[in-house]
């Protein structure tokens, strides 16, 4: 029997690989203009990392994680997310770098044991970014910003933001009992993971997509905020309006991981079936300090790839075309061969990109691969022109040929970029 990849896996074949290059490649250049330099951490790390980093009441941590012994009986995981592994990073390698701000992105492969669906593998992609040291609210919205700015500029214009504040822990503590005295005499109506969230994780009642329609008058978390958690959102809000990010608060926002405080966002699209959110992020001001480092303030945000490209292809939307070869040798009979090899090389040298057949194929055959892989010209070399110390070259778009000296060739292909 063949063997199969996992489930929930995906191969990434020549013809998707390049969109996925695109995407990196947008993220990257966002990336440099606001700043944020690259980091790249484990892909497994300690079990305990992600217990405390993400939250031992998360489905993340109760379900979803790869966790495996080694050999030396240590429980190790599979990154299911990315902050976790950068906080560390961050506090191990003391990056505290004052009095500048650590700014971090990373692109990579996490992992959750899902079921799998359109949208929802076991192994997926996020690119993310951290910004470490400030508590500023521009800086949340520089976050939102970034995400929104990559999201239109790889064509998902109509991406959009929804904002909520989910406080301080203390915040959310006066927000739980009045929203577990709203939540309790429901209890029976509530799906049965919500039956079982009700008292570990009660604000994530609230983003249930199966009972919805029992929230109606619930109490808003937007009510219980100090001052200066209002404040801050507030403040949050104006930097996303001076800088023309339209958004809507969502109050019941609350994302599933445990560490987020005060500002937590989600982007949407419409287009992955039942699925509609393609990345999300928020303030996290704890999370340091409980990963066992400074007390630092962060903020970030995580966008998945897959879901990304799912959209594109919905809509529509093309990546821009990858460049044509510039040129396809063929080459007939031994000798010609060997100067091609030569050639070949020279061309690849200079930067041309250059390919040949390598299965003695007759001139027609070769000709073929010439125009499947849509190369600009096609260089002949036959025992005549060798002799003569010439190469024909044929424009495969108009059928103009030429014969040029063969030392001209280089300079040739590079004059007709
Ligand atoms: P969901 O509610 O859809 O399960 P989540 O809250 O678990 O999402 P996050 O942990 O916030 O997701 O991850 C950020 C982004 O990573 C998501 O918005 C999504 O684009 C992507 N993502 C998360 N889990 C998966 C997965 N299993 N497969 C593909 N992409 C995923
Ligand atoms: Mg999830």
């Amino acid at each position: 029997m063949v063997l199969q990849k996992p489930k929930g896996t995906q191969d990434l074949l020549p013809g998707t690989v390049e969109k996925w290059q695109y995407l990196e490649q947008k993220a990257r250049d966002v990336c440099r203009r606001f700043n944020y330099k690259e980091i790249r951490t484990p892909i497994f790390e300690h079990t305990e990392l992600f217990q405390r980093g993400v939250g031992e009441t998360t489905d993340i941590v109760e379900k979803e994680m790869y966790t495996f012994r080694d050999k030396g009986e240590r429980s190790m995981s599979l990154r299911p997310e990315g902050t976790a592994g950068v906080v560390r990073a961050y506090v191990e390698n003391k990056l505290y770098g004052e009095p500048e701000i650590s700014k971090l992105f990373y692109i990579g492969p996490m992992f959750r044991y899902e079921q799998p669906q359109a949208g929802r593998y076991r192994q997926f992609h996020q690119f993310g970014i951290e910004a470490f040291g400030s508590v500023d609210s521009t800086l949340d919205a520089e976050v939102i910003a970034l995400g929104y700015l990559f999201y239109k500029e790889i064509g998902l214009k109509d991406v959009r933001v929804e904002v909520n504040s989910v406080g301080t822990p203390e915040d959310r503590a006066l927000y739980r009992s009045k929203l577990l005295e709203f939540l309790t005499p429901l209890k029976d109506k509530l799906c049965r993971d919500c039956q079982s969230r009700l008292e570990r994780n009660p604000l994530r009642v609230l983003d249930c997509k199966v009972d919805q329609g029992h929230f109606e008058g619930a109490p808003s978390i937007l009510d219980s905020l100090s001052e200066a958690s209002s404040a801050h959102f507030e403040k949050v809000r104006e930097a996303l309006e001076a800088m023309g990010i339209p958004y809507s608060v969502n109050p019941r926002l609350v994302r599933g991981l445990d560490y987020y405080t005060h500002t937590a966002f989600e982007y949407k699209a419409e287009g992955i079936g039942a699925i509609d959110t393609v990345g999300g992020g928020g303030r996290y001001n704890g999370l340091v300090a409980q990963v066992g480092g400074h007390d630092q303030p962060g903020v970030g945000l995580g966008l998945g790839l897959e879901r990304i490209l799912l959209v594109m292809e919905a809509k529509g939307i093309e990546i821009p075309p990858s460049p044509q070869p510039d040129v396809y040798l063929i080459a007939l009979g031994e000798q010609a061969e060997m100067k091609a090899a030569e050639l070949l090389f020279q061309l690849r040298s200079r930067g041309l990109t250059a390919e040949k057949d390598y299965q003695s194929r007759k001139m027609k055959a070769q000709l073929k691969s010439a125009d499947r892989l849509q190369a600009r010209y096609a260089a002949i070399l036959g025992e005549d022109e060798l002799a003569a110390g010439n190469i024909s070259l044929k424009n495969l778009a108009d059928g103009q040929q030429e014969t040029i000296p063969l030392d001209r060739l280089a300079e040739a292909l590079a004059e007709k970029k």
